[in-house]
């Protein structure tokens, strides 16, 4: 994180713009149990759409959907994320949905497809790790939609999540594979949310055989990891977007992802030796 404050955020994202690489802003927060609290953080991302749209930036933004009821309703949920996916459209910017606990898939994909019907201007992310991942993906392919696919950052069971890592590698690759189809097919978006520079080779070595453009093929990757990787694709021509997140509730929610995945106790620890 470049920052707590919304102001630091922005400041980073001024900072990209000479590299061509433009970015996607998430508030930290998530399993808001209060209506009033859910529409405060609502009513923050439509000021931080006006924001981006007054400042002519390129910033998108991507929701949680416990942060914006999901815990109360679906339906509080949905007319929460209805009304951001609305200003975001009146903007002529677009609103990513994180994929959380597994628990929460359903639900997400139930809200994704419904805001979907009215709002091209949406995206959902899905994770690798899950099993069930191939058939969302088949069926959520039909509504041309924008997809971020990425390998998935929460402790879940292996009788639903592949419990090596090699396989859920092999799945992001065949699932890319999909995605790289449908970008022609079906006119997708698809994102490719990891810093696996291995999956990255793979990725575009397809797109290649299938004759996907370059600048068709987007890599989404976390503010402060590889930057180097960040602007070597973007000068070689493929879209990067950097997801920049802050807010005040960064402490619980970086223990609780140290928690529920030890392995990020060293991707830190390689992080403070890397250049
Ligand atoms: C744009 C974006 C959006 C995301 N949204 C979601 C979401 O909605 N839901 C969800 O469950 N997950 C999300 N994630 C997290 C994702 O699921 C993974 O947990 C995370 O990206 C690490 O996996 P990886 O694909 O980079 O591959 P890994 O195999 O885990 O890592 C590949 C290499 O990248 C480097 N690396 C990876 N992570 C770090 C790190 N934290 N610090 C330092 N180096 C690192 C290491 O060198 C590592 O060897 C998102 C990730 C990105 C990039």
């Amino acid at each position: 994180m470049p920052g707590e404050e919304l102001d630091d955020a922005i400041g980073a994202t001024r900072l990209f713009v000479a590299e061509r690489i433009p970015t996607v802003f998430t508030y930290l927060g998530e399993g808001i149990k209060d209506l009033h609290e859910a529409q405060q953080v609502r009513d923050h991302y439509i000021a931080l759409l006006e924001r981006i749209a007054r400042e002519n930036l390129d910033i998108e933004v991507s929701v949680k959907l416990t942060q914006l009821g999901l815990d109360l309703s679906t339906s509080d949920a949905y007319e929460n994320l209805k009304v951001v996916a609305e200003n975001a459209r009146r903007l002529k910017n677009v609103v990513w949905i994180d994929m959380e606990r597994s628990n929460y898939v359903d639900a997400t994909l139930d809200v994704y497809r419904k805001i979907r019907a009215g709002y091209a201007n949406t995206g959902v992310c899905l994770q690798s790790y899950l099993k069930r991942t191939r058939d969302d993906l088949e069926s959520l392919l039909k509504l041309s939609p924008s997809i971020r696919l990425v390998k998935g950052a929460y402790n879940e069971p292996k009788e639903i999540a592949f419990a090596e890592k090699k396989k859920a590698d092999e799945n992001y690759f065949e699932l890319s594979r999909m995605l790289l189809g449908s970008i022609i097919e079906n006119n997708t978006r698809a994102a490719f949310g990891t810093h696996d520079t291995v999956l990255h080779a793979r990725v575009m070595k397809a797109a290649e055989e299938i004759g996907v453009p370059k600048d068709r093929v987007e890599i989404q990757m976390l503010y402060g990891i590889k930057p180097e990787v960040q602007k070597r694709l973007a000068r070689e021509g493929y879209r990067i977007r950097v997801l920049i997140s802050y807010g005040k509730a960064w402490y619980r929610w970086y223990l609780r992802r140290l928690a529920e995945r030890p392995a990020n106790v060293w991707f830190v620890v390689k992080n403070i030796f890397a250049k």
